[in-house]
């Protein structure tokens, strides 16, 4: 271990004297930690051990000796700062005891230790309830969530000690904490440069994973210790008289094998233990800050053995993406054994082993700006700047540089559960439908809700860090207009689009093919010019609008059809009919009554309108007594009689206003506002949205709720039939426990 080893203090297990404890992580702090502050240390000490008095671990050990030796590895192995060996201390607290609070704990040691704890307390908390499985992306939803990279450290400490200590705990349980530190913790330490950590995770987790190939591995490593290390003498002994002429400082060492290691490359490269074995590894550690002479190093080596050219690697040059740099080579040693060899400086190994922690040990100048470290997008950025500082950088370290160690990294996602624990990544802002979307296609083409965290939502719900959302379909649901503003999301946004063009194209499609039918029919010549300049005349944008109106039944193909016919009599040529401005009355005069949808009354023929729409006002539904407003543009627009726009209207231009009533055949969804108020208590919206979804499958279009103290109103919109269809769910609205009244609403 690279840790600086203190002398115990006495000869004391460990939990059984409380103050011989401290004096030995005291010890531990003053090793490795630049001016750590003890009364802080102390301090935290003595809380942590108070608040912990009745609990043991499963080993029967009080709980304070976990604490503590957390606190020891933040101490020695990562080395942090005091702040972190307290909040290490601390950070079971609020996590295990219902009467302290981050509260509390900033009262006794401020704010950025309850940050930290508080951190740690929230990445606990997301573990427990969800099963994780991707660890890139758990690592930004921690980077999200968290704003200082201590937290994370300290996590990865906390899951240190904790499979350190595994032996006490159930097989099961032993599986399950193995498993996720192997496909989360180990993950973590390696992307954050922690190399000792990572091996000695993955190694831990094999062994409780894999016991018998854990065993046989160790035991056959055991065997061959004796011949490897001797071999490795020999293979050494020339590179240091070499080393010696020119005056470099060195640290040779075999490296150590680690058990998981030599397992993967076992299945990978599908090779024997032995086959392993034979690759002999050492590691050469310059004393320089020149990285140079790491090159020299390389040219001396290969001088005494022959190396295997398409074995180098040069991640001096070109750094991993966690910061690691060093030279990678094989040579053929003596028996013809292949040895690698690794040659880094001082600086590159203790990034090596420590990552970010690494950086805590030294000053920078550079680091008054903590943009120049965590401003960046991405930890490869942070990586570089990492290494900059480190290499322009004196020894001695300022822990008030801590206190500006902010984490600024995907600050702009939401990271989001699925109801099987996968992550999906969305920009701040998404809301259920771009989930949805994310998905698949159809899951958001048929989205009609969300659940999250087990509550029916709004799809206009903004969704949140760490939210769990179970998305709600139903095949008779589709995309429309009123989704493509909600979503924000580009991969949603095009989905939509592409199906309501799709379902437009479609539409004209059948439009045209019906009018084309009626033409052949009744043998009309017109070409398309002429077609063109009428339909205009008739207020459509072109054809193909015509066509859609067609195809959806909002145009009467006999008024248009028989329009056109007149207009073609002999005299009245196609040119003086495409630019005569056609009257509402001639449009009137020449419908007739049997369209799909609305038509109208008081008129001797009982003619149809020939183009018309629903007002978004009111929301008219069939059954609904209605009257139409005659437009320019879009043609008779369709109101509820009730509506307070049209009571306006009929006082200034009754003129312009028309009795309607509906077509026995008009069908189709029509949409409803239904306004509901009641006693706002849990589940009242979840029964809400069941009842409205249990009557014919009714497809919900959107939900609004607004709870002021103990009262809720909220408008829910759905797609309905007709009155008829309307009045049966606001039957089974009634029967809901609370609900104060039940309405029709209008904007
Ligand atoms: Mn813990």
């Amino acid at each position: 271990m690279a840790y600086k080893e203190t002398i115990p203090v006495s000869n004391h297990r460990i939990g059984e004297n409380p103050e011989a404890d401290l004096a030995l992580l005291l010890a531990d702090c003053r090793a490795n930690l630049p001016k750590p502050d003890e009364n802080l240390i102390s301090k935290a000490f003595h809380f942590c051990v108070k608040v912990h008095e009745k609990d043991r671990r499963a080993s029967g050990e009080p709980y304070y000796v976990h604490l503590l030796e957390v606190a020891r590895i933040v101490a020695r192995e990562i080395p942090l700062d005091d702040v972190s060996v307290a909040a290490a201390l601390l950070h079971d607290i609020v996590e295990d005891h219902a009467n302290y609070s981050i509260k509390d704990i900033r009262a006794e040691f401020g704010q950025t230790i309850a940050t930290i704890v508080d951190g740690v307390t929230k990445i606990t908390d997301i573990s427990k309830s969800k099963e994780i499985k991707q660890a890139e992306s758990y690592l930004k939803l921690v980077l999200s969530l968290v704003k200082d990279v201590r937290v994370i450290l300290l996590k990865v400490a906390d899951r240190l000690h904790n499979m350190r200590t595994l032996d006490h705990l159930l097989p099961h349980q032993q599986a399950r904490i193995a498993r996720e530190t192997l496909d989360i913790f180990a993950p973590f330490a390696h992307r954050f440069g922690l190399g000792n950590i990572k091996w000695e995770l993955e190694d831990l987790a094999f062994k409780f994973l894999n016991r018998e190939q854990y065993d046989s591995i160790k035991k056959q490593l055991n065997s061959s210790r004796k011949d490897r290390e001797l071999y490795i003498q020999k293979f050494i002994s020339p590179i240091l008289q070499k080393l010696q002429s020119y005056s470099l400082k060195v640290e040779i060492s075999g490296r150590p094998k680690h058990i998981h290691s030599i397992y993967h490359k076992m299945i990978s490269r599908e090779k024997t233990i032995e086959d392993i074995y034979d690759l002999f590894a050492i590691r050469i550690i310059l004393d320089t800050e020149d990285k140079n002479d790491c090159f020299i190093v390389y040219g001396l080596v290969s001088e005494i053995y022959t190396p295997v050219p398409e074995r180098f690697k040069d991640y001096i040059s070109i750094p991993k993406k966690n910061g690691y740099q060093s030279l990678h080579t094989t040579v053929i040693g003596e028996d013809g054994k292949r040895v690698e060899v690794q040659i880094r400086t001082k600086n590159m190994h203790e990034i090596a082993e420590k990552g970010v922690a690494a950086h805590f040990k030294y000053k920078a100048e550079t680091l008054n700006d903590e943009s120049a470290i965590f401003g960046n997008k991405d930890l490869e950025e942070w990586a570089n700047n990492m290494r900059d500082v480190l290499e322009n950088s004196g020894h001695e370290a300022i822990p008030e540089l801590l206190e500006s160690f902010k984490i600024t990294l995907y600050q702009n996602e939401i990271h989001i559960f699925t109801p099987k624990g996968e992550l999906r990544n969305l920009p701040l802002g998404a809301m259920p439908l771009d989930f949805a979307f994310a998905i698949h296609s159809q899951v958001g083409n048929h989205c009609i809700g969300a659940k999250v965290n087990g509550k029916i939502v709004p799809l206009d719900y903004k969704l949140e860090n760490g939210d769990s959302v179970e998305i709600l379909t139903s095949k008779n649901q589709n995309p429309n207009r009123d989704w493509e503003r909600l979503v924000i999301t580009h991969k949603a946004k095009a989905h939509i689009r592409r199906y309501l063009n799709e379902e437009k194209r479609k539409r004209q499609q059948e439009g045209k093919e019906i009018w084309e039918k009626k033409v052949k029919k009744n043998d009309l010549h017109i070409n398309e010019d002429g077609l063109e300049k009428v339909l205009q005349s008739l207020k459509f944008e072109n054809k193909g609008e015509f066509y859609y109106a067609l195809g959806i039944g909002t145009a009467n193909i006999e008024g248009v059809f028989d329009l056109i016919r007149e207009k073609m009599k002999p005299g009245a040529p196609i040119n003086e009919v495409a630019t005569a401005e056609i009257s509402f009355e001639s449009i009137l005069s020449t419908s007739r009554g049997n369209t799909t949808g609305v038509y109208v009354i008081g008129n001797a023929q009982n003619t149809a309108a020939l183009l018309y729409n629903y007002a978004k006002c009111c929301n008219p539904v069939p059954g609904d007594q209605i009257v139409g407003v005659v437009t320019t543009g879009s043609g008779i627009k369709v109101h509820r009689k009730a509506c307070k726009n049209i009571k306006e209207l009929q006082n200034k231009i009754h003129a312009r206003l028309m009795e309607l009533e509906w077509s026995a055949s008009s069908q189709g969804d029509f949409i409803a506002a239904i306004r509901i108020t009641g006693d706002d208590r849990s589940g009242m919206l979840n029964e809400i949205t069941n009842a409205v979804v249990s009557y014919n499958n009714t497809s919900i279009r959107s939900v609004n709720i607004h709870a002021m103290e103990s009262v809720f109103e909220g408008i829910v919109t759905v797609f309905v039939k007709n009155t008829e269809h309307l009045s049966r769910i606001f039957d089974k609205l009634k029967k809901i426990k609370g609900i104060k009244s039940i309405e029709r609403f209008e904007g």
